[in-house]
């Protein structure tokens, strides 16, 4: 059966985009929180690579990911962040 990590995007020191007294950070664990809450309540297997406003390197953000439910072909990470624009698409 499929599962699912839920990393919400940036976290403690790493606060994100900010505009209009907005964090990032604070939105993407909120999504994050949300979209694991519903996952479960679907009978989905899913966790999250942070619950708390924590700070997360990269590589410890993979290896959370990792030692959740490994590497296998029927996991699925979905990372949300909420970017500020000016990004462009081939
Ligand atoms: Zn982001």
């Amino acid at each position: 059966m499929t599962k699912v990590v839920v990393d919400a995007g940036h976290g403690g020191t790493d606060g994100g985009a900010t505009a209009n007294g907005i964090l990032e950070k604070e939105y993407t664990l909120k999504i994050a929180k949300y979209i694991n809450n519903r996952l479960k309540e679907l009978g989905i297997d899913s966790s999250l690579t942070r619950d708390s406003d924590i700070t997360l390197e990269p590589t410890n953000r993979v290896n959370k990911a990792l030692s959740l439910y490994g590497s296998g072909s029927d996991v699925i990470l979905l990372s949300n962040h909420i970017n500020a624009g000016g990004a462009t698409f081939a």
